[in-house]
């Protein structure tokens, strides 16, 4: 049984938002809602087919994948840790210093089209990466964004400012009110699986707690949600790092960056 959520279209933010990575090029920012009907239509398809018949091997990617772990562009100097199926590397043009992903190694575009061992080792990344911010004295807030043609899963995890997880999950409700956008917050726990069908657009936040966040959007919505919420003066306070071209390092930055978070995360 899928959750209902509601969501509500809305205007552009005021502000100008920048895209983060290749998923986003193109001078459209916003999820279109042909996407949205496209998707329905090859989940109908997939559906009319019936069940497979034995699990496939990861899906290849379309062109160049800069996050495909065997692939050429994967910027490896960013990679912190890998495990069998999944690794973690540092964000490139991150909010704050320990602004991390968690992708998987082959190339599955969300969660929802990932397979069990894969989400298995996603939620043992997520468990540590909690453990170790918490023992910081920092809450750690995970995002996935899967519209706009995102490609390749990613976690977006980023540590903030110790705050309770029922005021983080009122920032993303409050920030998403003012755009015009309904966030539901869904039972803890909840698999991916049964939130959206495989291919449909969604965003989804994650807290200390357990808790989340969930939209399905339609229509206009901004690529960069998660880092607006968090760039406000409630919780970071960081307006100027909401754009992650603003943020970008030298390689030699970088590098040292990563293994600076390797040594103090794999304890
Ligand atoms: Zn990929």
């Amino acid at each position: 049984m899928f959750a209902e959520v509601k969501v509500y279209c809305v205007p552009t933010p005021t502000h100008t938002v920048q895209r983060e990575s290749q998923e986003e090029a193109g001078p459209n920012f916003f999820f279109d809602q042909r996407a949205l009907d496209s998707a329905h239509r090859k989940q109908k398809r997939q559906q009319d087919r019936g069940p497979p018949a034995k699990r496939r091997p990861p899906p290849q990617p379309r062109g160049p994948c800069w996050f495909c772990l065997g692939g050429k562009e994967v910027e490896k100097h960013l990679v912190v840790s890998i495990g069998d199926h999944t690794y973690l590397a540092l964000s490139k043009g991150g909010m704050v210093p320990e602004h991390v992903l968690v992708l998987p190694i082959g190339h599955y575009a969300a969660s929802t089209d990932a397979p069990p061992e894969v989400l298995e080792e996603l939620g043992k990344f997520k468990s540590a990466l909690r453990k170790y911010f918490n023992s910081k004295d920092q809450s750690c807030v995970i995002f996935e964004r899967n519209y706009h043609q995102s490609q390749h899963l990613q976690l977006q995890v980023i540590p903030v400012t110790k705050i309770p997880s029922d005021a983080l999950r009122q920032a993303f409700i409050d920030y998403g009110w003012s755009m015009g956008v309904w966030l539901e917050t869904m039972p803890r726990e909840t698999p991916p699986s049964e939130l959206a069908y495989t291919g449909v657009p969604y965003f989804l936040a994650e807290f200390d707690d357990g808790g989340n966040v969930f939209t399905r959007p339609y229509g206009r919505f901004s690529l960069q949600f998660g880092r607006e919420v968090l760039a406000a003066p409630l919780v970071l306070n960081l307006p100027n790092r909401i754009n992650w071209k603003s943020c970008l390092a030298t390689k030699d930055e970088e590098t040292k960056a990563a293994l600076e978070m390797r040594k103090n995360f794999e304890p």
